[in-house]
């Protein structure tokens, strides 16, 4: 579903960010992109919906050379939470989800039940939270309106960076199990960003493990646990 080939970037100034990176993420696959700060996760991820542009290098996704396919269609298609989550604040939680149903081109009224179905997913109340402003929330509540947004246009892929990074410990885990038992029910192709190898492993069905623009393990988390 994700492919990459011999990608390397280079920024203005000269950093090598991603050093010639080549692997291949499965159609429903969870990928977790492990490693200290500075190493490339973001970059990785931000190639892939075309925020940035590899300096050489193929990437193809869904079969497609993303180099080819306009990126406002290419983003349709995937959806990209991270750890600040930016929502509306003058909309409520419901129309910030329903937003992206609209524009697509449902009416009002069927946007707007696709939002509430997507805020039950993600554990919200529709009718406790959908009428909340973004500051009435939690960190954690509103991480959760970000995963509900990302997945209104039910894209096939999900780009996740740091998304539980900004929560404390007990609020996280509880995320991620959710986000485990959602990914169970939808199963998306992800790319998951955090620096925390716990993280990496309870999520991941495999891990990319980072270092200085290369990915030096790519393997199932028993392995990568296992390794010297
Ligand atoms: P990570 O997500 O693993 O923290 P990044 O992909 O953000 O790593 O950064 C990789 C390297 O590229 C770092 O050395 C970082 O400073 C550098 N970098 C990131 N963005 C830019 C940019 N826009 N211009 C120049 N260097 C950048
Ligand atoms: P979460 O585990 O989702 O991060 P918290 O434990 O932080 O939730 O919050 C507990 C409860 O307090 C939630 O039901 C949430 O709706 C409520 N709450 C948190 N912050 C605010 C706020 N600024 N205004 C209104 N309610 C809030």
């Amino acid at each position: 579903m994700i492919r990459f080939e011999n990608v390397t970037k280079r920024y203005a100034d000269g950093t090598v960010a991603v050093d010639d990176l080549t692997f291949e993420v499965a159609e429903g696959e969870l990928v977790t992109l492990v490693g200290p700060s500075g190493c490339g996760k973001t970059t990785t991820m931000k190639m892939v919906n075309r925020l940035t542009e590899p300096t050489s290098g193929r990437i193809y996704v869904d079969g497609s050379d993303i180099s080819e396919v306009d990126p406002v269609q290419l983003r349709r298609r995937i959806g990209y939470v991270i750890q600040q989550v930016g929502l509306f604040p003058h909309k409520t939680v419901l129309d910030n989800t329903a937003t992206v149903p609209h524009l697509l081109g449902a009416g009002r009224a069927k946007a707007r039940a696709r939002a509430a179905e997507l805020l039950e997913l993600v554990g919200l109340d529709p009718s406790v939270h959908g009428g909340r402003y973004p500051d009435q929330l939690s960190g954690g509540q509103r991480q959760r309106v970000g995963v509900a947004r990302a997945l209104a246009a039910d894209p096939p892929v999900l780009l996740m960076d740091e998304p539980f990074g900004a929560v404390d410990p007990v609020v996280r885990e509880r995320l991620q199990n959710e986000f485990l038992r959602l990914q169970s029910q939808v199963r998306k192709t992800i790319l998951f960003v955090t620096h925390d190898i716990e993280e990496a492993v309870r999520l991941g069905d495999r891990i990319a493990v980072y270092g200085e623009g290369r990915i030096e393990q790519f393997d199932a988390p028993a392995a990568v646990l296992g390794a010297p």
